[in-house]
């Protein structure tokens, strides 16, 4: 295509978008109001870089899909890669996972470094242009078609094609507004979750064998979790949090003295072992957000929204990444059936975001409802999917069968539907209905 797109926000979302257009688009130009690091540093426009990223196995396809061999360079450059039925020890139901295999590889790297390896990508794209240091603050053009952006210098920049990436603080609310346009209803849902993250030296032996380590609470009497994963540089990332905590810890001694308090060890044991490499930083993340573009009924030619602008998601389940890459993909794929982003090819795109959204959204607001203090638009339902997913959730504790199928659909590899087939329906409520997994 003829033209220049621009994509506001060179983030995880961004950065995917740019790529897609690359394909489609004489030049890209990738503007972000961060000075960019050159390796993967933690950053202030992206203020969760800091903290655990897991990148699930269906993202990191999205991505090596658009950026060819990324899954290898990753651990070329220090990520680690196990399978998450022998790898991962997860504490869940008041017992460890058996270990199995699950055939199904997680790479683990930081955020960062993840960030820094895609941006090396797009900026090799020798029609992508990445502008750091300079902030959007109003789109041109009118309520029937966007024309490009306005920087807070003044600088205008056109476009035939605005796609914002700008994240969870996304203005395009107002933007839209500016041009006399309606904004989307928005669903908010307070799940009061709080982190803190605190990273160590990786030596050897420090757990116990496992390459990462989750500690999942069980609602509603518990709302502790913990984390620990490797990450680049032969370190350990250890997060502790939760749902509906407060205060966060946010010292050394509160830090070790919350992972103390989780009833399997395996973090604390760590935190004991392991040199410390920099102070805990504590974050907070209040509510998940979805705003719901597929119902305008007023939509512009050349404008559309990637990643969190769209829907952030509580960060607990590691799915926002994924679905803006999803969302970058979908978005190629609209641009090929319609030629450009007319007003009908935004309608598309929405629909199809909305699409790639509902699963994770409904798998991670549902359980988040398990927990009386969360507040917000309740999917309907989630009384019975709650009451089920227990029992699958204990019953893949001790069945590796199970396990592998909860797995698959967690991490997006799978549709929710396997979770229903009579066989898994038989085994969960069988294996499920007991706390030792022991069938009665
Ligand atoms: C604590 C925490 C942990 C998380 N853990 C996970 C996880 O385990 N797995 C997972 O998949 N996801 C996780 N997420 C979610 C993940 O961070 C986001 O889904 C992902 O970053 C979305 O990418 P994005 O491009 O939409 O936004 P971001 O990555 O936030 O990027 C937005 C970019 O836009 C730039 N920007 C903002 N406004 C402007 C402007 N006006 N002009 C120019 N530039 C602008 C910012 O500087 C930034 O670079 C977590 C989130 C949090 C808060």
């Amino acid at each position: 295509m003829d033209g220049t797109a621009v994509v506001i926000g060179a983030g995880m979302g961004g950065l995917a978008t740019a790529r897609v257009l690359s394909r489609r688009y004489a030049q890209v130009v990738v503007l972000d109001r961060d000075t960019l690091p050159a390796g993967g540093e933690p950053r202030r426009g992206v203020p969760q870089s800091a903290h655990g990223h897991i990148l699930l196995i269906s993202g990191l396809r999205e991505l090596a899909g658009l950026f060819p061999g990324l899954d290898d360079e990753l651990v070329e450059r220090g990520a680690s890669r196990f399978d998450l039925g022998t790898g991962l020890c997860n504490y869940r139901f008041g017992r460890r996972r058996i270990s199995a295999p699950a055939g199904q590889d997680l790479t683990s790297v930081s955020r960062p470094q993840l960030e820094a390896v895609i941006r090396e990508r797009v900026a090799t794209e020798p029609n992508v242009k990445i502008r750091e240091g300079v902030t959007v603050s109003a789109l041109t053009g009118t309520a029937t078609a966007v024309t490009g952006v306005v920087l807070d210098t003044g600088e205008t920049i056109a476009a035939g094609l605005v796609v914002d990436c700008s994240g969870r603080s996304s203005r395009s609310d107002r933007w839209l507004a500016e041009l006399g346009l309606p904004t989307p209803r928005q669903l908010e849902v307070e799940i009061g979750v709080a982190y803190t993250t605190r990273v160590y030296r990786r030596g050897s032996d420090e757990l116990e064998g496992w390459r990462a380590a989750i500690v999942v609470p069980e609602p509603p009497h518990e709302k502790r979790a913990g984390l620990v994963l490797p990450i680049e540089g032969d370190r350990w990332l250890v997060a502790v949090g939760g749902w509906h905590i407060d205060p966060v810890p946010s010292d050394v001694a509160s830090f070790e003295a919350y992972a103390r308090s989780l009833p399997d060890p395996i973090v604390a044991n760590l935190i004991s072992r392991a040199e410390p490499l920099g102070e805990p930083v504590p974050y907070r993340f209040r509510s998940s957000r979805r705003r719901l573009f597929e119902e305008l009924d007023r939509l512009p030619a050349g404008y559309v929204t990637v990643g969190d602008a769209v829907c952030s998601f509580n960060p607990i389940y590691g799915q926002g990444m994924t679905v803006a890459a999803m969302a970058a993909v979908a978005l190629g794929e609209v641009l090929d059936r319609h030629g450009s982003v007319t007003a009908a090819a935004a309608r598309d795109y929405y629909r199809a975001a909305a699409g790639l959204i509902a699963v994770p959204w409904r798998f991670a607001v549902g359980n988040d409802f398990a927990y009386p203090e969360t507040a917000g638009p309740r999917p309907r339902g989630v009384g019975l999917t709650n009451w089920y997913s227990k029992r699958l959730g204990i019953a893949s504790q001790v069945s590796p069968e199970l396990s592998r199928v909860y797995l698959g659909v967690q991490q997006l590899l799978a549709p929710p539907s396997e979770l229903l087939k009579p066989s898994v329906i038989a085994k969960a409520l069988r294996l499920g209905g007991r706390r030792d997994g022991r069938a009665s």
